[in-house]
């Protein structure tokens, strides 16, 4: 044992670390609530690449409140009230004390051994959401890394029911193809490249001018595929897309999937948290009967990232993803043990992120989900009656959730000149510091995106952002006549 190494692991150092950094935090969670700080601290990366090479330099050794201190003072901050920007949660702080302990213990829960609580916990928390989809007691599944993943993971265990050759054993003979709205997530479009089916592999169904998924294009499409020798495996429905938070029909894809015998699969990474909302949960009508569910934790059920879970209306199929074998980690590899949880999952060392999400529910209860989600949507709609209200302002579609996007118009501008202006204006607000939002581009028109993420955002808030949008419009277009 070296000194060095001793004193790297000394609990007392830890002790009072700890207390001074929650400090730290408790207090910089007071500021940004309370809106005493910016919203985003914007430097070019070129700043912030520099100031932490000469922290590097000459820091080195010292305690570690400078760093934290700095960290933070870097960082954008989703506490804060006027955050409107990428869908991700501020999270409740219980559930960061809960990652901090799951830091320390590191249990790498692939196999039950290595994460007995936490896989525990992990079934039940699993159950529960399961229960509040409606599914019934065949249903289960886990936690993994990511939406991302977890589609990837959703997909990979529809082609092992759906397609009628084994390509885990003998690689892809056939075309294979999923179904889904031109409206989804790039991350669907990804898995299927992965999966080496390749742009033949996706079929865009058109959406509506509401931004969902023509349903009425599905047989169609499915005919269409077949003529061209295609096997389609799935459709994946939205809920809700990523642009706009539109809900695709689900009611309507579960009548075609199960009239087709095809799987269908939900990515309700953002929206399917709707099912905790007693008001907003319709939103999800015919959800139970998809044969698998994404859903974000980090999203829209205030847990630090990254937490997902990925739920199967019957979990024995999920054990059919990865039938190979990995004898070093379990005897029996044919048995379907929920508590091994690497059979299933992409990961091998898994983050405990079931903790973090207990920690929530038995604290507060399920009921702070609904309390969270069903004011963020109602402040979705509210934002869209202020946006509606003025003249210069529109619009790009009634909003479903708390997902909004708008812009401001040009009197006799054209469309390339409004996409201009609003580019700008959104570039000025980040570097403004006060706002923060995003933009995002439907067909040819490029709109403001807001998501509305902290409960604490209110009416007086997003005036003052319809406000400033309004001002930098006009000191933009008084430089233009210049
Ligand atoms: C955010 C999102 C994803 C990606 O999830 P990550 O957790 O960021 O990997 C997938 N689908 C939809 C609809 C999303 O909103």
């Amino acid at each position: 044992m070296t000194p060095q190494l001793k004193k790297a692991y000394d609990p007392e150092t830890f002790r009072q670390q700890g207390h001074e950094l929650v400090d730290l935090l408790a207090n910089h969670l007071q500021a940004t609530l309370s809106q005493d700080k910016e919203v985003i601290p914007w430097m070019e990366p070129e700043t912030a690449l520099a100031h932490w090479e000469q922290d590097y330099a000459t820091q080195q050794n010292t305690p570690p409140n400078t760093f934290f201190q700095a960290l933070i003072d870097q960082s954008i901050y989703l506490h804060h009230p006027q955050y409107l920007g990428h869908q991700i949660s501020p999270p409740v702080p219980i559930a960061a004390l809960s990652g901090l302990m799951a830091d320390l213990l590191n249990n790498g829960m692939g196999v039950y051994e290595m994460g007995i609580g936490a896989t525990a916990i992990e079934r039940l928390v699993v159950k529960e959401v399961c229960r509040a989809f409606g599914y019934e007691a065949a249903a289960g599944g886990f936690l993994t890394s990511g939406g991302t993943l977890a589609n990837l993971t959703a997909l990979l265990c529809a082609r092992s029911h759906q397609a009628s050759e084994s390509v885990w054993e003998k690689g892809q003979q056939k075309q294979l193809a999923i179904l889904v709205s031109e409206e989804a997530h790039y991350c669907v479009d990804r898995a299927v490249r992965i999966m080496g089916w390749g742009a033949e592999g996706i079929i865009k169904i058109g959406a509506n001018d509401r931004f969902q998924m023509d349903t009425t294009l599905l047989e169609p499409a499915l005919a269409q595929a077949k003529k061209e020798g295609k096997e389609v495996i799935a459709v994946v429905g939205s809920a809700c897309s990523t642009s706009t938070g539109s809900y695709d029909d689900l009611e309507a894809i579960a009548d075609f999937c199960s009239q087709h015998q095809i799987w269908f699969h939900v990515d309700g990474a953002h929206g399917g948290a709707a099912i905790f909302s007693n008001k907003y949960q319709s939103l999800l009508k015919g959800i139970h009967r998809a044969d698998s569910i994404v859903m974000d934790f980090h999203k829209m059920l205030m847990t630090p990232a990254i937490a997902t879970g990925l739920f199967f209306r019957k979990e024995d199929q999920s054990y059919q993803t990865f039938t190979q074998r990995a004898q070093y980690l379990w005897d029996k590899a044919a048995e379907k043990e929920w508590h091994n949880l690497a059979k299933r999952t992409f990961e091998c060392t898994k983050y405990m992120m079931s903790v973090k999400i207990y920690s929530i529910f038995r604290t507060h209860g399920t009921s702070l989900f609904d309390d969270f989600v069903t004011t963020l949507y109602q402040l979705g709609q509210t934002f869209a009656q202020l946006i509606e209200q003025r003249k210069m302002v529109e619009l790009a579609v009634e909003p479903q959730c708390n997902i909004v996007c708008f812009r401001l118009k040009i009197p006799n501008g054209s469309n390339q000149q409004m996409n201009q202006l609003n580019k700008s204006i959104r570039q000025q607000m980040v570097q403004q510091k006060q706002f923060y939002i995003v933009q995002t581009q439907l067909k040819d028109r490029l709109f403001l995106r807001t998501t509305i993420m902290n409960p604490f955002t209110n009416e007086k808030i997003l005036t003052q952002l319809l406000d400033e949008v309004e001002l930098l419009g006009k000191n933009n277009l008084l430089q233009l006549v210049d």
